[in-house]
């Protein structure tokens, strides 16, 4: 079959011929109808040798649905032609945290050697994907595979974040989405979604902006060093009550600490490389950090239900399996609209 796969260090991603997967015991085939490209894939490729935490060559793409293509040995739960989602956080499966569904939080899976399909494990940007275990499936009905496979992590990654901040986004409150990228312009429909929120979106393309004011904030900004002082101004002074950084650069986690309110929640999402400011008489008093990882089983659930419910859409890009490796390009230079997705068969 053909796959993406990231081959040697700092080199491009390739489109190559691969062998045909099989399910081991307990596991799922999935035929990939749809894969998304994240940054992350970009931040990934981009590590030193000496901090690339797995061998290579890897086939790409932490984003995939498709339809169950076989059963290994005493895998059950779902049957061939079954359409699925894969939630691609795989941890130990037994601990307290993975038995919670939260096992984007597992201790134990890099030590055991348990790696996520496209960052360790081979990815959905192939004709074929292995899934170790059917408790990575989530039923995938009512929506068109499409448009609705970055639900998996440009929607599960801002709806665990959101989650967090939910108790600060109270009527009146303010939030700031950084980036309105693939995570960013979804956050921004989460946050209009689930709160009452003023939703203030800052980004660096005018493109990206119009996008932010598409999919519903209501003020749109150029990400710079002016716009502390402007959130102040839109907030009476106070700043926002949670801000989202989908960058994670040292410029954004500067503006995001001085934008925020006394109280406030300020979420690093983005792999930027930059490092937030904490200490006290440094932040806002009471203003809680926190450096979110992907999401839980269950927030795949519920993000998929929003979207089921028509709360979300994801803007969508498509590229066929050998275009992977330029639409990596165009993310890599800030030309994606919304998010990448690539057909592994269509
Ligand atoms: P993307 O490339 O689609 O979007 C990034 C956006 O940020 C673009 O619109 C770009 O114009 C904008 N941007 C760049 N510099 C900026 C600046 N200084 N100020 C404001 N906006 C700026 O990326 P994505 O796939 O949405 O991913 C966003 C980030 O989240 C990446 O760093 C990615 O690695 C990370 N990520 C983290 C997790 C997690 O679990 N923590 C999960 C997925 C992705
Ligand atoms: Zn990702």
């Amino acid at each position: 079959m053909k796959a993406v796969q990231y081959r040697s260090v700092g080199a491009a991603p390739e489109v190559v011929e691969v062998p045909d997967p099989e399910p081991g015991p307990g596991q799922v085939l999935v035929k990939v109808t749809a894969a998304g490209l994240c940054h992350s894939d970009l931040a990934l490729m981009h590590m030193t040798a000496e901090r690339l935490p797995f061998p290579l060559p890897l086939s790409l793409g932490h984003e995939g649905v498709g339809t169950v293509a076989a059963l290994g040995e005493g895998a059950a739960g779902v049957v061939v032609g079954d359409s699925v989602a894969v939630y691609g956080a795989w941890g130990c499966g037994v601990c307290a945290a993975c038995a919670a569904g939260r096992e984007n939080y597992c201790p134990h899976a890099r030590g055991l050697g348990i790696r996520s399909p496209g960052l360790g494990a081979p990815g959905a940007l192939a004709q074929y994907l292995l899934v170790d275990d059917v408790r990575h499936l989530v039923p995938f009905v009512g929506l068109d595979p499409v448009a609705a496979v970055s639900l998996t992590d440009a929607g599960l990654t801002p709806y665990h974040a959101v989650r967090w901040a939910l108790p600060a986004l109270v009527p009146g409150s303010t939030a700031v989405v950084i980036g309105v990228g693939g995570l960013g312009h979804v956050a921004i429909q989460l946050l209009r979604a689930l709160t009452p929120a003023r939703v203030v979106a800052l980004d660096v393309g005018e493109d990206k902006l119009a996008l932010a004011r598409e999919v519903g904030a209501h003020e749109a900004l150029v990400s710079d060093a002016s716009v502390p002082e402007a959130i102040r101004t839109l907030t009476g002074g106070f700043g926002a009550e949670a801000v989202f950084d989908f960058v994670g650069v040292e410029a954004t986690g500067r503006i995001a600490v001085a934008s925020a309110a006394a109280e406030a929640r300020v979420l690093n999402v983005g792999l930027g490389g930059g490092a937030m400011q904490m200490g006290f008489m440094l932040v806002p008093p009471g203003m809680s950090a926190y450096a979110p990882y992907w999401g839980t089983r269950g927030d795949l659930v519920e993000v998929i239900a929003l979207a089921q419910a028509g709360a979300l859409s994801v803007r969508t890009e498509i590229y066929t399996l050998d275009e992977a490796p330029l639409a990596y390009e165009r993310l890599a230079a800030g030309k994606v609209t919304g998010r990448a997705v690539v057909l592994p068969n269509g």
